[in-house]
């Protein structure tokens, strides 16, 4: 199994899956390079999970294929792909103890017992649990109990780390540092880690590069910076924060800067997200993070709305407001704005992504 680890590349070509009518993965078209991070990323449903159980064998494919190098993987058993795999429920035995949750997978591979507890002692020091070695995962917390199930992933050396938001059943806090840990144990273990979220914090602060899908379908792929500042859909932008969306048409543009007018009395300038321009006139969606948004005071230029919930952060305000025409718009700013009171928001042209072509 371990000469697998020596793969350059995982191809996923053209790969599809279905449930009777309903297309879970409408062809998804991969390739993992040896050693990197990657996260999927999308919206429930999306067919993040599928992908993940296709990648291990526990769903057959029913199209396209799966390659390892030269050597096609989709129409092996689990256990011949011989991927390890950690999900959100642990799934740990209650009653053995850590390690010999850990030394199962060994024992099912027929590793004799001085090699399986050598690793085993290995695989607990990576995830920093060689005290609680004997005990059993009830009395252990989430953070500990999940990185058990790492330690069970990757005491068989797998090419393959599949992980399915491990980190959902944890709070905030514990999130926070399984994140860094399992960051840590990829890095210390030069592994290949293929990692499932909902969460574009975790993609961003995880992955060497995401996947960003929707519907069955890859949306962009990319470094967490290069999406962070290029999104190229606006499902893409969602998922980059970019939670400001306005509707307008085009005013004016120069070069790839665009001019919208927001109705409202309202203009906003922006970058376009895509080389493709769009006629004077025609319709654009303009999306802004909220750090990108604050208020201005030259009067002629930025959107009209009205405060209605003010924070105060420590070093600035976020806010709330609403436009004529009933969008909330989220802002921060570094001063006091009362509620009720209208102000102008724009944001820098740079900061700011024009979407052409979209007219809701
Ligand atoms: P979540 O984050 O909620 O787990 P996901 O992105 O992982 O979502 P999948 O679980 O891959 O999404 O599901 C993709 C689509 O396939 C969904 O519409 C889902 O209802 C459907 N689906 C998944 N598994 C099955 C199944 N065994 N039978 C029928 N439909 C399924």
């Amino acid at each position: 199994m371990t000469n697998a680890a020596e793969f350059r590349e995982l191809r996923l070509d053209n790969m599809r899956r279905s449930f009777g009518n309903l297309n879970a993965l409408k062809g998804i078209d991969l390739t993992i390079r040896r050693g990197e991070f990657i996260a999927l990323l999308g919206p429930s449903g999306c067919g993040k999970s599928t992908a993940l159980n296709c990648l291990a064998g526990l769903l057959p494919l029913t199209g396209g294929s799966i390659w390892l190098d030269s050597k096609r993987i989709d129409t092996l058993r689990p256990e011949q792909r011989g991927f390890g795999m950690v999900f959100q429920n642990y799934a740990l035995f209650p009653h053995m103890t850590v390690r010999r949750n850990v030394a199962f997978g060994l024992m099912m591979q027929g590793v004799n017992k001085a090699e399986a507890a050598r690793r085993v002692d290995e695989a607990l020091a990576t995830v920093r649990l060689q005290a609680q070695a004997d005990k059993l995962p009830g009395q252990l917390s989430g953070g500990q109990q999940q990185r058990v199930a790492i330690a069970r992933a990757i005491v068989i050396e797998p090419p393959l780390v599949l992980m399915d938001e491990p980190l959902s059943n944890l709070d905030a806090k514990l999130r926070l540092e399984m994140r860094a840990e399992i960051r840590r144990i990829h890095e210390g273990l030069g592994s290949t880690t293929i990692y499932v979220t909902h969460d574009q914090e975790e993609a961003l602060s995880l992955a060497d590069r995401i996947v960003v899908m929707r519907e069955g379908e890859i949306r962009q792929v990319g470094t967490p910076e290069q999406l962070y500042a290029h999104p190229a859909h606006l499902d893409v932008a969602d998922f980059m924060g970019y939670r400001n969306r306005l509707h307008g048409r085009v005013a004016g543009r120069d070069g790839n800067l665009v001019t919208l007018d927001m109705g409202d009395g309202g203009r906003l300038t922006g970058t376009l997200s895509r080389a493709v321009g769009e006629p004077l006139g025609g319709t654009a969606v303009i999306a802004v993070r909220p750090d990108d948004m604050t208020t201005t005071h030259e009067n002629a230029s930025g959107v009209p709305a009205t405060v209605r919930a003010i924070e105060y952060r420590g070093r600035e305000f976020h806010g709330i407001a609403t436009t004529p025409s009933g969008t909330d718009l989220f802002f921060h700013t570094d001063h006091a704005v009362e509620i009720g009171t209208t102000v102008r928001l724009a944001a820098e042209p740079q900061r700011a992504l024009v979407f052409a072509g979209e007219a809701a």
